[in-house]
């Protein structure tokens, strides 16, 4: 671990570079963290754990890479026993967030499997209840984002399969861990500020973000009643394979996060601490609310 962690005061402007002038090239969708130029922080050095989530049981999807993985690490830290899903193609990032997970002593399981599929989804949830004994905290945040400029380049098949993994796959995920979970338990959606300010380009990508935002505030009035709390956390612009691999057209990765006050991107590490606020017992009267991890672009 370096010197400095979350805790560390500075200047948040300087905390992570300008801009990314080395971004590379494109990569083949779902890209890798391993082929991301420059690096994304994840909170491997830096994030120092307090306790906070100790003996909790979290599943999180897409907790191979970018903000899953620094909320994987974080939660693993903080005491928590964790379960991470991500698809086949992405095994060299699993395997790589699953060794950091048991490093830390906490048991950490991997369950690969694509939950564009109902069934999958089930299995997913039931498996992950059997290895770890209960589901406290679940974590909704895989996504999929693919830039299309004209609308009339926006295939139908491209529309279902971004609502498939972006809000289908988080009904079936939910419907089935609901039964599972406790009272206490905390249910946290990854949504965008794409959903209160949609970007030309992202019609599908938005417009399922839109609907995440308002099943989360729905499904928490709906939740209470068993003493489950539901949040979202809604990421400006954030350095992860997702936007390299097609979420943004290819010229602008260079000065991706460049436009928000902060004038840089945000890095996963820095998403973190949120969703363990939020999965912790610290927000026990916080429910139905988004909150905005924005580098100044705020939510309205
Ligand atoms: P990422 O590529 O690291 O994570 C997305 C993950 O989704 C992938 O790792 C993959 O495991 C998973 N996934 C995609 N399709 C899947 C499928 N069919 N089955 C199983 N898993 C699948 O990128 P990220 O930016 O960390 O994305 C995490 C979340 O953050 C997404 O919901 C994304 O929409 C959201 N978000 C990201 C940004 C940003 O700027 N990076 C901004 C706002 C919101
Ligand atoms: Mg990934």
């Amino acid at each position: 671990m370096t010197e400095k962690n979350q805790y560390t005061m500075q200047d948040p402007r300087e905390q992570y570079p300008l801009h990314n002038p080395k971004a590379n090239d494109s990569q083949p969708e779902p890209a890798l963290d391993k082929k991301l130029d420059p690096k994304a922080d994840h909170g491997e050095e830096s994030y120092q754990g307090a306790g906070r989530l100790k003996g909790r049981k979290a599943l999180i999807t897409g907790g191979d890479s970018g903000i899953g993985r620094a909320v994987a690490i974080a939660f693993a830290r903080e005491g928590a026993d964790v379960v991470i899903n991500y698809l086949e193609s992405e095994e060299k990032d699993g395997a790589e967030t699953l060794k950091i997970l048991k490093d830390t002593g906490q048991q950490a399981y991997s369950i690969v499997g694509d939950i564009t599929d109902e069934k999958f989804c089930e299995s997913l949830v039931q498996q992950a209840a059997d290895k770890l004994g209960s589901i406290d905290i679940l974590v909704n945040n895989a996504g999929k984002q693919q830039f299309v400029k004209e609308l009339a380049d926006l295939t139908t098949e491209q529309f279902q399969k971004t609502y498939a993994t972006n809000i289908f796959a988080m009904f079936w995920i939910t419907k089935a861990a609901v039964p599972l979970m406790p009272a206490g338990a905390s249910i946290i959606n990854t949504t965008s500020i794409q959903s209160y300010q949609p970007s030309p380009g992202l019609l599908d990508y938005s417009s399922t973000k839109g609907a995440i935002t308002a099943f989360t505030k729905s499904l928490a009035k709906m939740l209470i009643e068993k003493g489950i709390r539901v949040n979202g956390v809604a990421p400006g612009p954030i350095w992860t394979p997702l936007q390299q691999s097609g979420g943004q057209p290819e010229e602008k990765l260079k000065e991706f996060g460049g436009q928000v006050p902060m004038g840089r991107a945000g890095q996963p590490a820095e998403l973190a601490p949120m969703y363990v606020y939020l999965a912790s017992q610290e927000s026990s009267y916080v429910t139905a609310e988004i909150m905005g991890v924005t580098g100044g672009g705020h939510l309205p």
